[in-house]
């Protein structure tokens, strides 16, 4: 399918599998996808700050994790061959391990040292029994069952074993990361730069915050929800207003995005059809596709090239806004950061509570709530009037109800397709 983008821009009509105007989401989602690769620029940040960024190398371990072979529990280490199976084992005690300090007498026959949990196990020694399995006699303990050899011991390398990579390249850094490279005394690693993302809203009927609405305007939501979506990603974030329906002001809008920003988003003004400067101005400086998904909401979808910058053109419908930018911007943009395979948002099946209205032939993304059930079992509910515009819907949701082309009407009890939005708060 790999075509290039001018291709698909200027020759589409003569593709016979290529039809923009009736694209299923899957479709729409591989085309994009076959134009993304990671901003190359890499920095490097100490461990800290790293959080959230994408790891521009394979990290190798330089060490073993544990470094030695340590007790696992508080008790006492001993070897195995001292096990006595036909009568009680009976040890003498010669000395204490805490953690952190080195014991250096060998372990004998007959011999054990009372162990920390994380002390290094002495020479001669090779398993550690818990203190509570024991009883104390004088200066000796005796088993009160009999151990298993090598129990409660926490080999060398058990966790990370020197020069095997311990996280590849495009790999996003999360808390147990952290954590885990400070386990191998990294201190400063490679990542890809942020990602700068710069945004506009257009539409003569926008007032933003701050203004008082004139008769026929709407505030402009959009460029607020799209900062929110943004700010869940590690990216730097160029919010360039709400632009009216003005050629001059929109081309110098969009020129300027384009030049400071490697991914430029714009909501509203490319319905197919509409008598809108966007679509001219993208085709007189980018190479740009304008698609029918057959979905709802967000059936006008754009996306292409304004010089360097990637450009996603999405509805201007504040709930199609939402929905496209989780279907289409959210997994692209997570490539553009370096990321070398984006996690989708988690999908499964649950029981819906309430009769669903769907026609067949286009998927819908309808807004849901998923909760515990008395019986135990977690549901999902619609949130209630469906329109695109109804941004309210949105916010009470947790999760997109997915119902795809081939679904129709569904009773209630039905098995549905959840995605999960973010963490269900
Ligand atoms: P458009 O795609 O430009 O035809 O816009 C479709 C609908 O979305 C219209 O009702 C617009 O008023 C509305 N809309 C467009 N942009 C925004 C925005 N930034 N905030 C709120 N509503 C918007
Ligand atoms: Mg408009």
């Amino acid at each position: 399918m790999t075509r290039s983008l001018s291709q698909l821009v200027s020759k589409a009509s003569v593709m016979d599998d290529y039809d923009p105007d009736s694209m299923s989401v899957a479709r729409a989602r591989l085309f994009i996808k076959q134009f993304l690769n990671p901003v190359n620029k890499t920095e490097i940040l100490p461990l800290r700050e790293s959080i959230g960024r994408i790891l521009a190398g394979d990290i190798f371990s330089s060490v073993n994790v544990p470094n030695y072979d340590n007790s696992a529990m508080d008790g006492y280490a001993f070897n195995a061959e001292d096990i006595n199976i036909n009568s009680p084992t009976k040890l003498i005690v010669i000395g204490t391990i805490l953690a952190g300090k080195a014991f250096d007498k060998k372990v004998e026959q007959g011999q054990c040292v009372r162990i920390m949990t994380g002390g290094m196990m002495p020479n001669g020694a090779d398993t550690v029994i818990m203190q509570e399995k024991t009883k104390v006699d004088g200066d000796y303990i005796i088993f009160s069952e009999i151990p298993k050899p090598k129990m409660n011991v926490r080999y060398a390398g058990e966790d990370l074993q020197m020069g095997h990579c311990v996280l590849p390249s495009g790999h996003m850094i999360r808390a147990a990361d952290l954590g885990l490279l400070a386990s191998l005394g990294i201190s400063e690693i490679s990542v890809y730069r942020k990602l700068k993302v710069a945004f506009f809203s257009t539409g003569d009927e926008l007032a933003s915050l701050g203004e008082s609405l004139k008769i026929g305007q709407v505030y402009d939501s959009n460029r607020y929800s799209l900062y929110g979506m943004l700010s869940d990603l590690d990216v730097d974030i160029i919010d360039m207003g709400a632009i009216p329906d003005n050629p001059e002001l929109l081309e110098r809008t969009l020129l300027s995005a384009a030049e400071q920003a490697s991914v430029v988003i714009t909501s509203g003004g490319v319905s197919v059809g509409e008598a809108d400067y966007m679509k001219l101005l993208l085709a007189k400086h980018g190479q740009v596709m304008f698609w029918k998904i057959a979905m709802k909401p967000g059936r006008p979808l754009a996306y292409g090239k304004i010089g360097h910058a990637h450009y996603f053109g999405l509805p201007g419908n504040p709930v199609a806004v939402m929905v496209t930018f989780y279907q289409f911007v959210r997994e692209a943009l997570l490539i553009l950061m370096g990321q070398s395979s984006p996690a989708p948002l988690p999908i499964f099946n649950v029981v819906c509570t309430e009769n669903i209205k769907k026609q067949t032939g286009r998927t819908e993304f309808q807004r849901g709530v998923l909760f515990p059930d008395i019986d135990g079992t977690w549901k999902v509910k619609p949130t209630g009037a469906q329109g695109s515009a109804i941004l309210s819907s949105m916010s009470l949701a947790n999760c997109f109800i997915v119902l795809d082309e081939t679904v129709g009407n569904l009773e209630a009890g039905s098995m549905v397709a959840v995605q999960v939005l973010h963490g269900l708060g």
